[in-house]
């Protein structure tokens, strides 16, 4: 017997967590403000509500997949909670879910945030490597382990409520980090007659190689030795700064992405850290 699911937003996202849900046998209701995009589920057997009061008195696990959180206020305003489990799938900052779950919390509800590190695409379709950051009661975790594990892979991160929203935020704004090297990297190129998608396998694999560096920065971290294991220390790399500067100058690239960094690695050096890994950066960044 499959766990009864209601779900409140049928947007890009919501509509895939449906239909893998539709796809694995659980007993589905959904409403969403706009009713027409319900109605292709209704087709695939989901029971579409009338209401979101209707869609929350059919089972106790509710899941939203909103668009942000004054969605989220707004659709559930008034709405009796209690009793249930609410799974906020809806992507927000730590601290708009640590208020949501004090919240739910004050109506009688079980809150467990969530946090898709997914595109709609992964979603429902296993090895895709997409999962869900989950923080909050690991009691609805728990309980619905399986359930929630049928969209995506699930990553419980603790019982601040705000965590999966930090560690989403944390993940992305790495990947922003990458995707600005990689904007340089092809401004540099372009400026030539080079095939971008001849250098996009090297600038994959470059990236690739470099990645597990940020294991020895979590060790450096933890151990607060910050010269541990150092390949290239903190001077060397920004005596090399100059000709990544120069470079752009004579491409005639702007080198806005990259010197915001390489200041920061600069002032880290002057504080007489030259024998250090590029790990420092990290504390100048909590000052
Ligand atoms: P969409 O824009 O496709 O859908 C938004 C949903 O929110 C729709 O169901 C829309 O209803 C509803 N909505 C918006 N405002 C209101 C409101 N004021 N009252 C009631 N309903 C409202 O977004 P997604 O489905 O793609 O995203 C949903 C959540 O999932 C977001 O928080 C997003 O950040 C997160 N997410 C999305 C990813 C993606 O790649 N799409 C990846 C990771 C997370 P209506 O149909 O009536 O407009």
């Amino acid at each position: 017997e499959k766990t009864p699911v209601t779900l409140l937003g049928l947007g890009a996202m919501g509509t895939a967590l449906a239909r893998a849900w539709l796809a694995a046998g659980h007993p589905l209701t959904v409403w969403n403000r706009t009713p027409a995009r319900a109605a292709a589920l209704a087709a695939e057997g989901a029971t579409v509500a009338d209401s979101v009061a209707e869609a929350v008195a059919a089972n106790s696990l509710v899941v939203v997949c909103l668009l942000d959180d004054a969605s989220v206020a707004e659709v559930l305003d008034g709405t009796d909670l209690a009793g249930r489990d609410l799974v906020n799938l809806t992507t927000g900052t730590p601290e708009q879910a640590r208020a949501r779950a004090g919240w739910a919390d004050g109506l009688g509800a079980r809150y467990l945030d969530g946090g898709i590190m997914a595109v709609p695409p992964m979603i429902g379709v296993p090895q895709s490597g997409g999962y869900v950051l989950y923080s909050g009661s690991q009691d609805v975790f728990e309980r619905h382990r399986e359930t929630l594990g049928v969209p995506a892979g699930t990553t419980y991160v603790g019982a601040n409520a705000g965590f999966a929203a930090l560690y989403d935020v944390a993940l992305l704004s790495a990947m922003y980090g990458m995707f600005a090297g990689a904007a340089h990297a092809f401004a540099l190129i372009r400026t030539e007659d080079i095939d971008p998608a001849g250098f996009a396998p090297l600038l994959a694999g470059w990236l690739t190689a470099m990645a597990p560096s940020v294991h020895q920065t979590a060790d450096q971290l933890r151990s607060g030795d910050y010269t541990r294991n150092v390949v290239s220390d903190l001077a060397m790399q920004v005596a090399g700064t100059p000709t990544f500067l120069e470079t752009a100058r004579q491409q005639g690239v702007s080198p806005e992405l990259l010197t915001p960094y390489f200041e920061l690695m600069r002032r880290r050096l002057t504080e007489g850290s030259g024998k250090e890994d590029l790990t420092g950066v990290v504390d100048l960044l909590l000052r």
